[in-house]
């Protein structure tokens, strides 16, 4: 058994409303107690962190940002610095997602100064890496991913990477429903642990925690619990209904 705490954190992507964005957190809220051996965190769009995090005040639910930008402030229009992020009550933030890289042109370099930039100001990172499908069957996976992280964390001491998740999400498998199998998880997980271990040493690779994304559900989240390496998930779709999402948090009792 390790001692890292599992965690579970919902991406909202661009999804809800200030208004239903705030209803379903308070759902999500009522449906968990005050406290959980879960660490629990929700990432609704920019424009309604503010409003969530005052419906969250208090409860075991924290909150996160699904990006960033990596400059203090300035003419930089449409773009949010990590200190209005933390302004707004964030604990996490989310870098490096696979639809920011394959959308917004977000490369292994800028989610690096990201990541930095989100150190500075004692915001979380949730650092996304994963292969696409013809990465894989070009059996490209761990190249790409070794790349990924060493770029992406370029530069970072021990001490900063206390702060860090990692969240393996393989692009086939996002908003697909193809979920990866437990144990082609486990491999991965295996893998980027041992890399951690070369980068930073033993005690960082044996704290980091290093969540699976990708079609999680009830109905799958127990499975991959199961796997040594496996510390959490992060959700999208599923996350966006409380019901679903609670399950998911429960998923050592709930089914
Ligand atoms: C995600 O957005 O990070 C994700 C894993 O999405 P989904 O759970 O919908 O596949």
């Amino acid at each position: 058994m390790n001692s890292r705490k599992p965690f579970i954190a919902g991406n909202w992507k661009m999804y809800k409303t200030c208004s239903e964005a705030v209803e379903t957190a308070g759902k999500l809220v009522k449906l968990l107690s005050q406290t959980s051996d879960v660490d629990i965190m929700i990432a609704p769009a920019y424009i309604a962190l503010a409003q969530v995090h005052e419906a969250v005040k208090g409860s075991c639910v924290m909150l996160g940002a699904q990006n960033l930008f990596w400059e203090k402030k300035g003419a930089y229009t449409g773009e949010i610095s990590p200190e209005m992020i933390v302004s707004a009550g964030c604990t996490y933030i989310i870098i490096g997602h696979s639809e920011r890289r394959q959308y917004f042109g977000e490369t292994n370099e800028t989610v690096n100064k990201k990541i930095k930039a989100a150190i500075s100001y004692n915001l979380k990172p949730v650092f996304c890496i994963g292969e696409s499908e013809k990465e894989r069957e070009a059996n490209d996976t761990f190249n790409v991913l070794d790349k990924q992280v060493k770029i992406g964390l370029e530069g970072l001491s021990q001490d900063n990477m206390q702060n860090v998740t990692l969240a393996y999400e393989p692009v086939w498998a996002i908003g697909t429903g193809k979920t990866a199998s437990s144990e082609q998880a486990q491999e991965v997980h295996l893998f980027l642990r041992n890399l951690i271990e070369k980068l930073f040493g033993e005690n960082i690779a044996e704290s980091i925690r290093i969540l699976y994304g990708g079609s999680v559900k009830p109905e799958n989240i127990a499975e991959l619990m199961t796997m040594p390496d496996v510390d959490g998930a992060l959700v999208g779709g599923a996350s966006l209904d409380a019901d679903k999402f609670m399950r998911i948090v429960k998923f050592k009792t709930v089914g």
